[in-house]
């Protein structure tokens, strides 16, 4: 059983701990509900925890290197294909999508996808 991580619904600090906890502290707690609604940044924070989340599924699928998983696998792992921070080209023209520092190229076998992790020659 992998038990996904939560995150802090106001400063998205990752909770530790209890899976039923919502906030860090109760500061945050007190902020979050004090906080005028803002449509705009809620979208915003749906988005960068979806992306977050998107993370979290490729670093369990593949903890090493690179590796070849199931779309499948990685959505019942919280994934959603839709959002990503970037994209990267190899020499090879092969093109990745990357959440934060691990991203994913798409395979001869649609149902699957390989796994890397963000090198420094990526950069360039
Ligand atoms: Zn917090």
């Amino acid at each position: 059983m992998i038990t996904q991580p939560s995150y802090c619904l106001f400063c998205e600090t990752e909770l530790k701990g209890r899976s039923d906890k919502q906030f860090c502290t109760p500061h945050c707690k007190s902020l979050y509900h004090n906080r005028k609604p803002n449509s705009d940044e809620a979208y915003i924070r749906g988005i960068n925890q979806q992306i977050r989340k998107n993370r979290s599924a490729l670093r369990t699928a593949c903890p090493l290197g690179k590796a070849t998983v199931s779309k499948n696998f990685l959505k019942k792992l919280g994934m959603d294909f839709k959002y990503l921070t970037h994209s990267w080209k190899s020499n090879g023209g092969n093109l990745y999508y990357f959440c934060y520092d691990y991203g994913y190229m798409q395979v001869d076998d649609p149902n699957k996808v390989l796994i890397i992790q963000q090198q420094q020659y990526m950069d360039k």
